[in-house]
């Protein structure tokens, strides 16, 4: 799926001032800055006509907590949609929705224009999911507080597949995931630390094995800690063959290398 070269976030939360820090610094501030990602934080409360500005109210039936009402949601999503082309897909950030995942993260960044609505309480009234929302989004299996951290997540894996956020392009290829592998290990200087040396291929010079020794790790890698990656990546034929004849223990970087280092216990 192909990313959009601009994307606008437009996010609705009761805690505007939550995004300031994470999505000011760094990558995200220097995307914002560039102008390919633009993030407007919507407070809800502006929606309200009550003198407190009331944004839940219980539950009917019963039962523990609040829930959110749907009038200022709607009506934000109302107010907001207009404030820019093309239409935004609209996404509730939830635990009970599509686990986020590379391919989600890629199918997002193709929208080019989102508004990710964060939950509070117990959550919003269920009606506002059935006729405003278009998708519910999770960061995992596990609740947090709100929508607002779940919201930065998908804003921050986004918009690091819009083409120029990253400093250099390259940084997407063999990241983690690319391919269905996990990234290979890394090392910097000093080339010995503490009586640890780098694997001594990485010192070498000589790309075309290092890039092959690269690609083994990677595999080794994602058959120890994520099998189920494995199933779905990209192999050729010949490396499937050679991955049945190595051990598990290979996946450690010093085995492929023949430098033997120790753990500290
Ligand atoms: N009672 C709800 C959870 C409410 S948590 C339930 O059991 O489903 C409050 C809000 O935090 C949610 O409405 C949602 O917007 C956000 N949230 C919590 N966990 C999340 C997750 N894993 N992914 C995305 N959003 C989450």
């Amino acid at each position: 799926m192909t990313a959009v070269s601009e994307i606008r976030f437009d996010v609705l939360t009761i805690f505007p001032g939550m995004f300031a820090g994470p999505l000011d610094q760094s990558i995200m501030g220097r995307a914002q800055a560039s102008g390919l990602v633009s993030v407007h934080v919507h407070d809800l409360r502006d929606w309200t006509h009550d003198r407190h500005r009331t944004v839940d109210d219980a539950p009917f039936g019963g039962g523990p907590g609040m829930v959110m009402r749907p009038g200022p949601l709607f009506e934000a999503i109302e107010a907001v949609q207009p404030l820019a082309e093309p239409r935004a897909t609209v996404i509730f950030m939830s635990p009970q929705g599509r686990r986020l995942d590379r391919a989600l993260v890629e199918e997002l960044a193709s929208h080019p224009r989102l508004i990710l609505i964060c939950g509070r309480y117990e959550g919003v009234d269920e009606r506002v999911l059935e006729h405003a929302v278009d998708m519910e989004v999770s960061i995992g299996d596990f609740v947090v507080s709100g929508g607002e951290l779940p919201a930065m997540v998908v804003i921050d894996a986004v918009s690091r597949r819009i083409p120029g956020v990253l400093g250099s392009e390259g940084s997407l290829e063999e990241e983690s995931f690319d391919e269905g592998l996990l990234e290979y290990p890394q090392y910097t200087r000093p080339a010995e630390f503490r009586g640890w040396s780098v694997p001594e291929i990485l010192l070498s010079g000589h790309h075309a094995e290092i890039a092959k020794w690269r690609r083994r790790l990677r595999i080794l890698r994602t058959r120890l800690r994520r099998p189920d990656l494995l199933a779905l990546a990209r192999l050729t034929p010949q490396e499937r063959v050679w991955l049945d004849s190595q051990p598990l223990e290979a996946a450690q970087p010093s085995a492929l290398d023949g430098t033997e280092t120790s753990r500290v216990d």
